[in-house]
């Protein structure tokens, strides 16, 4: 914990590891920080202050929540949205360009069926396991295994969990494989507070980011350059993904 609540003359604000403040002592409340970001109040409102100390838009809002995946959900007369960590109002949008709504974390909106516009649906499902494509980065079969329990790491799962993980992993590879996929690569999301198994089949573009190894490169890049036309083909891709693992 780099920065810790303090309460001074009945107010309160944060100060560093050396006790030192680095922010103003106004608020009337304060929650923790949570990726660089901390809910705070000041009378019946809420906005958010960063690690330097500054406020990252008006205290204004009727309800916050923490920042999770570099999103806090807000909510102002009824109405919810989410910040950036510049604090504008951003939606999240699918890679066919629709908002996806949900509140909290993304991976339990996915698991719950909260989120209705994932792009490609659901490839698979059991009670513990969703496969999905990332609905945010069109990449050809770029499959990600969702788990339906908000833990950050596999070693809070049971044995049967684990091995759920990789039986699901193994028939996708193999669903991949079968179409032509090669090179596979296997990424654990260990940053995020939902544990998340990404599968990435490697495409001749990404060599140019130095063979898979920088992921954020990748994904930016497809972001930024896939067509229309390219997406269409990435949703038949993921269809046939579907029927392969539903056949056996
Ligand atoms: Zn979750």
């Amino acid at each position: 914990m780099l920065f810790r609540k303090k309460e001074e003359l009945g107010k309160w604000g944060f100060v560093d590891i050396n006790g030192k403040p680095i922010c103003e002592f106004i608020y009337d409340d304060v929650r923790d920080f949570s990726e660089g970001i901390a809910a705070v109040k000041i009378g019946d409102k809420w906005g958010y202050i960063n690690e330097q100390g500054d406020e990252i838009c008006e205290i204004r809002y009727d309800a916050v929540g923490d920042f999770q995946s570099k999103l806090g959900v807000v909510e102002k007369e009824g109405k919810k949205c989410y910040l950036n960590t510049s604090g504008e109002e951003v939606a999240v949008t699918n890679f066919m360009g629709e908002e996806m709504v949900f509140e909290g974390c993304k991976s339990c909106a996915i698991g719950d069926h909260t989120i209705t516009n994932l792009p490609g649906g659901y490839l698979y499902e059991n009670e513990f396991i969703n496969v999905t494509i990332d609905p945010e980065i069109p990449i050809r079969g770029f499959i990600v295994i969702g788990i339906k329990k908000h833990v950050d790491t596999t070693t809070k799962l049971t044995k049967d969990e684990r091995m759920a993980i990789e039986e699901i992993t193994n028939k996708v590879k193999l669903a991949l494989e079968q179409l032509g996929a090669r090179n596979i690569l296997l990424f654990e999301d260990g940053f995020s507070e939902h544990y998340r198994r990404w599968i990435i089949p490697s495409d001749d573009w990404m060599f140019q980011f130095g063979r898979g190894k920088n992921l954020k490169q990748i994904t930016t890049y497809a972001r930024k350059n896939m067509s229309l036309e390219e997406k269409k083909d990435f949703l038949r891709f993921a269809d046939r993904v579907k029927q392969i693992l539903n056949s056996n």
